[in-house]
């Protein structure tokens, strides 16, 4: 039988992900397939929050919606992210 932690196991691997450069970033979207820097999605500021879409195929990449004292995000549009160290 496998062994596995509770989600806290979680917490210094995430803190590294949350503190990278994120535009320096790329992604792969989960429309496409298309490999491309973050920084290259084109972003939509005036929906309920900030929305971000593959520049190739349109599919929504990741949505932040600010709450003010919440921030949720979403980034079920993009299958992998690759950040450097
Ligand atoms: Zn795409």
């Amino acid at each position: 039988m496998a062994t596995h932690l509770d989600g806290n196991a979680l917490a210094g691997a995430l803190s590294e992900v949350f503190r990278a450069d994120v535009t320096a970033a790329r992604a792969r979207c989960a429309g496409c397939g298309g490999v491309s820097p973050i920084a290259r999605a084109m972003v939509y500021p005036d929906a309920p929050g900030l929305v971000a879409r593959c520049a190739s195929c349109d599919q929504v990449l990741a949505t932040i919606v600010d709450a003010g004292d919440r921030v949720f995000l979403s980034l079920s549009g993009m299958s992998t992210i690759e950040l450097r160290r």
